[in-house]
């Protein structure tokens, strides 16, 4: 295939051949963990063992790097274990700048497993370019950033603060689970490392755990994150590789139809009497809507925030009340859900705690915008 193919081919043709020796147009799922030597002792056919590689995974793989316009890609069993992948490259006395808000596991992986490494944490509010660029002073070894982020969807400017980053002499990580390669190629900014929570719009159906690291080009760096992908071994089944990689297949499909109606329920929560507050990078008077507008070429994403009138009470009765948005965590699936943040993200959240999260799934806009608006009566 050409580089010029439009993206919902490449979603159906990456790395998606009918099979070779029966002409299966779906993949076979291929369960071995084992594989077979020729008589010299050599393995032609390029698989040993399922733990260092198997079809599916590398199909997985191989898809992911194309759609994120990467060299390869790495997949692993979550987001978090992929995050673990790219902490390990950290050594003790090394320095890592992280966002202030981000995903409250990685915020967690941080503060309870890289801290005790010996590494220095140090958060920073990504959205100031200044406050980035005195935390990255001389001798930094990686700054992550997560954009649009969790909850708030604040945006950090790619291009300004990959700048940055690389210009401290740090690798430059990007947190791309909410954009997805619909919206936002990170690599256009030179980030070095794309990470996705495979589980939420690359799965899409709520069905599927996954996590990937796109390694931009740096050989030594993939290197190593394969390296680790056998040590620890944190690795997909088989049929979970199948999984994604056949949803793969309706990524820009979902994700261009979940983005028009999240803007569509982003503006008319905007106008809404028992709203305070709307948080989507889509709407002209969101802070980073400027940036978002430049960085995030295929649309602003399909997750949005919004906090109730009255507060936490309000909030949750609110959520309660919903009938199509389905109060659970998680996000990126065909349906729509709704969760109280602060009350998953536990006592230490920063979150407002009239703060309702919704995940806008691939249900008719209207019907959503009548689900809320009998949920807010
Ligand atoms: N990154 C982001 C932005 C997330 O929202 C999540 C999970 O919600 C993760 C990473 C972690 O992914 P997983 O739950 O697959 O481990």
């Amino acid at each position: 295939m050409t580089g010029s193919l439009g993206l919902n081919t490449e979603c159906v043709h990456a790395a998606h051949e009918p099979d070779a020796a029966t002409g299966a147009l779906a993949q076979p799922i291929h369960l071995s963990t084992t594989f077979e030597r020729d008589a010299d002792g050599s393995y032609p056919r390029g698989y040993r063992y399922s733990r260092e590689g198997t079809p599916n995974r590398e199909a997985l793989e191989s898809c992911v790097a194309r759609l994120e316009r990467g060299a390869a890609a790495v997949a692993f069993a979550s987001g978090l274990a992929a995050n673990m992948a790219v902490w390990q490259l950290l050594r003790a006395g090394d320095r890592v700048v992280a966002p202030l808000e981000g995903y409250h596991g990685t915020l967690r992986q941080l503060g309870e497993h890289v801290r005790e490494r010996g590494v220095h944490v140090q958060c920073v509010d990504c959205r100031d370019p200044a406050a980035v660029e005195a935390a990255l002073r001389p001798g930094a070894r990686m700054l992550w950033i997560e954009t649009p982020a969790n909850p708030l969807l604040s945006i950090t400017d790619l291009a300004t603060v990959s700048a940055l980053g690389r210009r401290a002499g740090a690798w430059v990580v990007c947190d791309n689970t909410f954009a997805t390669p619909v919206c936002q190629h990170p690599f256009d900014f030179d980030v070095d490392l794309v990470i996705h929570s495979a589980t939420k719009y690359f799965g899409g159906h709520s069905d599927v755990m996954g996590g990937v690291v796109v390694v931009r080009e740096d050989a030594a760096l993939l290197e190593r994150i394969r390296a680790w992908q056998v040590l620890a071994g944190a690795v997909l089944a088989p049929f979970d590789c199948w999984l994604l990689r056949r949803s793969l297949a309706t990524l820009a499909l979902r994700v261009r139809a979940q983005c028009a109606s999240a803007l569509a329920i982003a503006r008319f929560l905007t106008e809404h009497a028992a709203i305070e507050r709307v948080y989507y990078p889509g709407l002209p008077q969101h802070p980073g809507h400027a940036v978002a507008a430049a960085q995030m070429p295929g649309g602003f994403g399909a997750m949005l925030s919004f906090c109730v009138e009255g507060g936490r009470d309000i909030a949750l009765d609110t959520a309660a009340r919903t009938r199509l948005l389905r109060r659970a965590t998680s996000l990126g699936g065909v349906e729509s859900l709704i969760e109280h943040r602060a009350s998953i993200e536990g006592p230490a959240s920063t979150t407002p705690q009239n703060l309702l999260r919704a995940s806008i799934g691939i249900e008719d806009s209207a019907d959503l915008i009548d689900d809320l608006s009998q949920a807010l009566a």
